[in-house]
C-alpha cells in the first residue's frame, strides 16, 4: 500500500512537470522527408517517445494510439536556424558587452518559445553570454524548459581589438600558447561547435586593424579538432575563407559577404561539402530596420514580440543601424551577397538555413530571401532541417523524416515544396515527440 501510494505520487510529479508525452500517429500526410526529393502522398508516421518509430503507407497502427489526421496536410522535419543570438542579456541593444546588465531569463524564454511558434524545433546560438545560455541549453535538455533544441558556443573566440572581441559577448584570446587555457575554458563548457572570428571590428576594409592571425586560427582550429571540438568561423571576406578551409574548420558562420566571390572558391567549397549558414537575414533587417522599419507590423512579428518591443525597435533601429552608415553599406554589399549565395547553390555547395537574429519570424524571411534568389522550394527546405543537422554534426539524429531519428515535426496546411511561404501555415509543432501547444507559449499572440 505504501509502495503504491510513493509510485502514484511520482508519476504524478512527472506528469505535472513534463506533462504528457503519448505516442501518436500522422495518418495519411504528404511527407517532405528533409532529403529533399519529392513529396510522398498517403502516408504515415508512428512517434514513439521521442523518436519516430516507423513510417509509410501501409503502416499497420498500434491499436489505441493517439491519431492526428494528416489528410490534405503535410509533414516535414522541424526547422533548424543554424544562426541565432538569444535575447535574454542586453545583447540586441549595443554594440560593447554590457556590464552588470541582469540576465532576463523570462526574455529570453518568450523568444525561445518565438522559435516554436513558427517551427523552429532547433537552434545554435553562435555567441552568447555563456551564464544564460548555458543555463537555457541544461534546462532544455533536462526537460524544465518548453523551448527548441539548443545547441551552442557560449564565447565566441576573436582577437584584441577584432570584431567580437568586447563586443555581443566575444572574447579576444591572448597569442599562443597562452590561447590554449582560454581554449581549455571553452572546451569544458561543451560547446556544441566552437565559434572563431576572423574580422576587423566594424567589418570595415582597414587592412591594418586588428585581426585574428591566420597562423593563430590555424592553431586554433587544430587544437579544438584534437580534442573533439567542431569549430565554426565568422568571417566575410573570401581571403579568411580560404584560411579558415585549410584550417580544418568543420563549418561556415556566414558565406562570402563583403566582396563578390571568387569562381575558383565556390568549387572549392562546394568540392569540400563545408556547411555554409546562409544568414542573408542579417543584412536585409539592417537595411529594412534603417529605411523602413514597418516590416515589423507584419503578423509574423505582431505574434510573437510585444506592441512596446517593436514600438521601441521602430525608434531605436535606425539610430542603430542607418545613423551609423550601416544600412546604406549594407545595401551597397546586399547585391554581391544575394548573387555569392546563389552561385554557392548552383555549384551544389552545402547551405544552411540561419538568419544571425534572434525571434523566429526571421526564418521566415530567410526562407524568402532565399527564394527570391531562385533557389527552388525543396531544396530550401532541406537547407533548413537535414543540411542543419549536418551543420551541427547530429544528422544520424536530426534532419529527416526517418524511423529512429528524434520526432521533430512540422505539421502544415499548405505544401511547402509549391511555396515557401506555406511554411507560415503551421498547423503541428512536434519536438521530441511531444505535440507542442501552440496557444500556450509566451508569446504576444498568446498574452491577453
Ligand atoms: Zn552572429
Amino acid at each position: 500500500m505504501m509502495r503504491a501510494l510513493i509510485l502514484s505520487a511520482v508519476a504524478f510529479s512527472v506528469i505535472a512537470v513534463t506533462a504528457v508525452r503519448a505516442d501518436l500517429a500522422i495518418t495519411n500526410v504528404t511527407l517532405i522527408d528533409g532529403k529533399g526529393g519529392p513529396a510522398q502522398a498517403g502516408m504515415s508516421v508512428v512517434v514513439k517517445g521521442e523518436r519516430i518509430a516507423t513510417l509509410g503507407a501501409g503502416v499497420v497502427l498500434p491499436r489505441g494510439i493517439r491519431r492526428i489526421d494528416g489528410t490534405g496536410k503535410f509533414l516535414m522535419p522541424g526547422l533548424m536556424d543554424m544562426h541565432i543570438h538569444l535575447i535574454g542579456a542586453g545583447q540586441w541593444r549595443g554594440l560593447e558587452n554590457a556590464k552588470g546588465v541582469p540576465i532576463d531569463r523570462d526574455a529570453a524564454l518568450s523568444y525561445l518559445h518565438s522559435y516554436l511558434y513558427w517551427g523552429v524545433t532547433s537552434v545554435y546560438d553562435a555567441g552568447n553570454v555563456p551564464e544564460l545560455i548555458l543555463d537555457m541549453r541544461a534546462k532544455e535538455r533536462a526537460g524544465k524548459i518548453i523551448a527548441p533544441r539548443i545547441f551552442a558556443t557560449g564565447h565566441a573566440l576573436s582577437y584584441p581589438g577584432s570584431w567580437m572581441a568586447g563586443t555581443f559577448h566575444g572574447v579576444g584570446v591572448p597569442d599562443w600558447p597562452e590561447t590554449q587555457k582560454v581554449l581549455d575554458a571553452q572546451i569544458a563548457i561543451k560547446p556544441d561547435l566552437q565559434k572563431l572570428v576572423i574580422e576587423r571590428f566594424g567589418l570595415g576594409p582597414n587592412p591594418l586593424a586588428p585581426n585574428l592571425p591566420v597562423d593563430l586560427m590555424a592553431k586554433m582550429a587544430a587544437y579544438l579538432k584534437e580534442r573533439g571540438v567542431r569549430t565554426t568561423i565568422h568571417a566575410s571576406g573570401e581571403i579568411f575563407q580560404r584560411a579558415a578551409l585549410s584550417a580544418g574548420i568543420d563549418t561556415f558562420a556566414h558565406p562570402v559577404a563583403s566582396a563578390r566571390i571568387s569562381a575558383e572558391f565556390v568549387q572549392q567549397l562546394a568540392e569540400a561539402k563545408i556547411p555554409i549558414a546562409t544568414t542573408m537575414a542579417v543584412f536585409d533587417e539592417i537595411i529594412r530596420l534603417g529605411e523602413n522599419p514597418n516590416y515589423l507590423d507584419d503578423p509574423l512579428f505582431t505574434s510573437v514580440l510585444s506592441p512596446g518591443e517593436i514600438a521601441a525597435r521602430k525608434a531605436q533601429g535606425p539610430a542603430r543601424y542607418s545613423s551609423i552608415g550601416w544600412t546604406s553599406w549594407f545595401k551597397t554589399l546586399m547585391p554581391y551577397f544575394r548573387e555569392n549565395v546563389k552561385k554557392l547553390y548552383d555549384a551544389g555547395a552545402v547551405l544552411v538555413l540561419a538568419t544571425d537574429r534572434s525571434e523566429g519570424p526571421m526564418i521566415h524571411r530567410e526562407l524568402e530571401l532565399l527564394a527570391e534568389i531562385g533557389i527552388p522550394p525543396a531544396a530550401i527546405i532541406r537547407m533548413g532541417t537535414l543540411n542543419g543537422a549536418i551543420f551541427l554534426g547530429r544528422e544520424a539524429d536530426m534532419g529527416t523524416v526517418e524511423a529512429g531519428k528524434l520526432a521533430d515535426l512540422l505539421l502544415l496546411d499548405a505544401d511547402p515544396t509549391q511555396s515557401v511561404a506555406n511554411m507560415r501555415r503551421i498547423n503541428t509543432v512536434i519536438k521530441g515527440g511531444r505535440v507542442i501547444d501552440r496557444s500556450k507559449l509566451r508569446v504576444a499572440i498568446n498574452e491577453h
